[in-house]
């Protein structure tokens, strides 16, 4: 499902396409424009990826960070990856949440909300993927 996503085969609202990883929003986000950070190559866990690939996947991982946080104008953000376990496709990724104090998210219970339509998805990953490249 995520090769077909960095293939291009599968659509997705991306924000981000480079030789580290590709980036897009998750059709089932936490909170709107909940990205996921996968690796071009098909690995499943933290644990398969290679020691060399580390810093350019982690500094993706970084920057989408900031730019979810600059972009959407959010309080701060949540970055996370689960392992085998509530890992729901198994294509290493990284989620990045935007945060806003008060807003409800304790703990790992991660209730999911749903976009209202495609512009309003566009939109959002417009916005971090304006962040992402910057001023
Ligand atoms: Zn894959």
């Amino acid at each position: 499902m995520f090769c077909g996503i960095v293939a291009g085969e599968v659509p997705a609202f991306r924000v981000a396409d480079e030789a580290d990883g590709v980036a897009f929003l998750d059709t089932r986000p936490v909170f709107k424009g909940h990205v996921l950070v996968v690796p071009r190559t098909h690995l499943v866990t933290l644990a398969d990826l290679p020691a060399e690939a580390l810093p350019g996947y982690f500094r993706l991982v970084q920057r989408l960070a900031v730019a979810v946080e600059a972009g959407l104008g959010s309080g701060g953000t949540f970055v996370a990856m689960n392992n085998k376990v509530s890992q729901s496709v198994p294509h290493l990724h990284t989620h990045v949440v935007p945060r806003t104090k008060g807003d409800g998210l304790r703990g790992f219970f991660w209730p999911r909300t749903r976009y209202a339509d495609d512009a309003e998805a566009r939109g959002y990953a417009e916005r971090v993927a304006a962040a992402l490249a910057g001023p």
